[in-house]
């Protein structure tokens, strides 16, 4: 079974991992193709940094920051404390000590000329994804940065997702550089090859609404003869972590499970899913979309940990009809 995942940071990768470990028993050497945000990428003190693919990345390698969800287990931060004493860069923004040894390889393959698509194969190498079955792709090889409209003008998203902590009003988000992005090599076909195409439970607006706003992937998403399906990264009226409910008001849409389905759309009236998994708490609204011809479904979707993500991937491939 080939399967297509469309991936922000945290809520994504581990998804991912809970996926891979389903497969492992079901479906041994499944392909799984994770199509990753690059919206939230920039340049820090000369390097590019590109923080969802790098959470997909340490995720599942197995070196993740368990805790935290993303960044290096085991991390310093000595060379972002002494850049501090020179007063450069960004005092809200650590980079660890180990993160940062990928910052410097991906950025020196990028300045070799390598594209974004062969630095992170690279990168993957070490880390194994392949052995899984998993080929990590970014979205796009051009870069294409959220920046988002505060009334003091233009912010990159970073600043605005973390040292604002989203606080500050959001008149809009725009994505600098999409107008000559295209979709990363293998990206269309992996959509269109695909047996089930996957929304993990990724931020709806800067994760996978950055993604589908790429040249040719709406598109693709909407002709595939895979089924397309997604778990709602909102419970009970709130996201499960982060700040998705300030990116969804920026858009006019409500924070709770049903608007979010209903913002991406069923495929049948011009959307991009077919199905949408909820939590239980959530259950009304399966019901409402199942009453418009969802394929939807309300479970335990906290991702606790992967044998609990696992059953999450398992009950969303239902949906899937596999
Ligand atoms: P980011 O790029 O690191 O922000 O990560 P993503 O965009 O991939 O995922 C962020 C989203 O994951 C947030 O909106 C959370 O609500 C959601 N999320 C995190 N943990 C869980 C969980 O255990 N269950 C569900 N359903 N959603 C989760
Ligand atoms: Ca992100």
């Amino acid at each position: 079974m080939k399967l297509t995942v469309l991936s922000g940071g945290v809520g994504g990768a581990r998804f991912t991992r809970g996926l891979l470990a389903h497969l492992a028993t079901t479906d041994p050497g499944s392909p799984v193709t994770v199509i990753a945000n690059t919206g939230d990428d920039m340049w820090l003190h000369g390097v590019r940094v590109c923080p969802d693919l790098d959470t997909l990345m340490y995720t599942l390698g197995g070196a993740v920051h368990e805790e935290q969800g993303w960044g290096r287990r085991d991390e310093s931060s000595r060379v972002s404390a002494d850049l501090a004493a020179y007063d450069v860069g960004w005092d809200w923004f650590t980079l660890g000590d180990l993160d940062l040894a990928t910052h410097l390889a991906r950025t020196q393959w990028l300045r070799e000329g390598l594209s974004l698509s062969r630095t992170t194969e690279r990168l993957a190498a070490r880390w194994r994804l392949a052995d899984q079955g998993v080929r990590l792709l970014p979205m796009s090889d051009q870069p294409v940065e959220t920046h988002v409209e505060v009334d003091d003008g233009l912010i990159h998203f970073e600043e605005w997702w973390v040292r604002h902590r989203a606080a500050l009003p959001a008149r809009r988000f725009v994505q600098v550089g999409l107008d000559t992005a295209e979709a990363a090599p293998g990206v269309l076909d992996a959509i269109r090859d695909a047996d089930v195409v996957l929304l993990p439970p990724s931020n709806p607006v800067v994760s996978v609404g950055t993604i589908l706003a790429v040249p040719g992937i709406r598109a693709a998403l909407r002709e595939t003869a895979a089924p397309v399906v997604g778990v709602s990264p909102i419970i009970g009226g709130a996201p499960v972590r982060g700040m998705a409910a300030e990116c969804l008001a920026t858009l006019g849409v409500d924070a709770t499970a049903e608007a979010v389905a209903r913002h991406y759309g069923l495929r049948a009236t011009g959307g991009v899913l077919d199905g949408w998994l909820v939590d239980t708490a959530d259950k009304d609204a399966a019901d409402r979309l199942a009453a418009d011809g969802w394929r939807a479904r309300a479970t335990d979707t906290l991702m606790h940990d992967v044998p609990a993500t696992a059953r999450i991937a398992a009950e969303v491939l239902g949906l899937a009809g596999r």
